[in-house]
């Protein structure tokens, strides 16, 4: 849903999560939204807007186009979309439950796309029952709206669980000012400045001083051509640009966004399409790992002619240690 909020290029984005997202999981989004035929289709299978002509798989930049999650969504819930594009003065409410239509009709709504997904798999009980615990879902609805607003600062994310504000990431600040309102502020203090650029190849954005890590490797985000993926060269460029400067099993935070002509990539090895293969795996491997070890290199330097501490080392406690001695 958050993707095809992204997709239609809303500008404001509302997340509304009730009971971590088993009584109603509701994205509000300011895009172009539907007409009432495309909003009818779009809940059928295999309904995708995104194909007008073959050529364009090989340059696919919108997240999905395989045209099910809607359809697959609206048949294992009670499903509400009312969606309204800017020039119409009506939009469309259309109401899903198990695939089955209920209500399909005009209604006066703003402009843009709210889908409500209510009491998820309410008619697959054994699904339901298999759901995971509700901190297990609502980490994944974390996860997954942190990654949407660390590669989209241009769009203002509201995430609202049970009646809190989880987050509320205004648009538009530089990137390190929203990882300081997803992470806290430690982590901002700490981050360096990635920025590399070949004719093939731009790779950008921060990551952690070595002295700044981790025991678990789950912050730790790459985005290619702005979508979030996971990849094992590049997940591997980070460890060995770090290798002599971390313990093992230390981990650095890692936000590194690369932009890459769609062509030189292949998202459909995963299912989910999250598992990113590259056309030529060892030159984009080679220059990210250069990049970030230009950053640390000249972070090292930096802190060795100034004779400084490095921020990371000017914690309270040591601030308060020295003062007493
Ligand atoms: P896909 O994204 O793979 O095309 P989906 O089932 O996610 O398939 O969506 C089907 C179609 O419905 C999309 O191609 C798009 O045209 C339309 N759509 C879905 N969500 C939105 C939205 N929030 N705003 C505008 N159009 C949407
Ligand atoms: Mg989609």
């Amino acid at each position: 849903l958050l993707e095809n909020a992204l997709d239609a290029k809303a500008q404001h984005i509302t997340i509304v999560l009730k009971d971590a997202g088993r009584t109603l999981i509701q994205v509000v989004d300011d895009g172009l939204g539907m007409t009432r035929e495309d909003a009818r289709t779009s809940v059928e299978q295999h309904a995708t807007s995104k194909l007008s002509d073959i050529d364009d798989l090989e340059s696919l930049a919108t997240y999905g186009f395989r045209g099910e999650a809607l359809a697959a969504i609206a048949s294992v819930s009670q499903f509400e979309m009312r969606t309204r594009p800017r020039d119409q003065e009506l939009g469309t409410l259309l109401e899903v439950e198990g695939s089955v239509f209920r209500k399909c009709e005009a209604v006066a709504c703003d402009e843009g796309t709210t889908i409500s997904v209510r009491n998820l798999f309410f008619n697959i009980p054994a699904r339901r029952k298999f759901m995971k615990s509700e901190a297990t879902e609502f980490k994944h609805v974390v996860d997954c709206v942190t990654k949407a607003a660390l590669a989209h600062i241009e769009v203002h994310f509201i995430f609202v669980s049970d009646g809190e504000i989880i987050f509320d990431l205004p648009s538009f600040v530089p990137l390190p000012e929203r990882i300081e309102q997803i992470f806290g502020s430690r982590l901002r203090g700490a981050l360096l400045p990635v920025e590399s650029v070949t004719p093939s190849l731009h790779v950008h954005g921060f990551i952690s001083a070595p002295s700044f890590v981790k025991r678990v490797r789950t912050e730790q985000f790459f985005f290619i051509n702005q979508r979030p993926v996971q990849s094992r060269s590049l997940s591997w460029a980070v460890a060995s640009a770090y290798e002599h400067l971390v313990e093992k099993g230390a981990f650095p935070s890692v936000f590194l966004s690369i932009t890459i002509d769609p062509s030189e990539i292949d998202v459909n090895v995963h299912p989910q399409k999250l598992e990113v293969k590259f056309a030529d795996e060892r030159s984009v491997t080679e220059e990210v790992r250069r990049a970030l070890q230009d950053t640390l290199a000249r972070a090292t330097m930096a802190s060795a002619n100034t004779g400084a501490l490095a921020p990371e080392m000017v914690l309270p406690e040591a601030i308060n240690a020295g003062a007493s001695a």
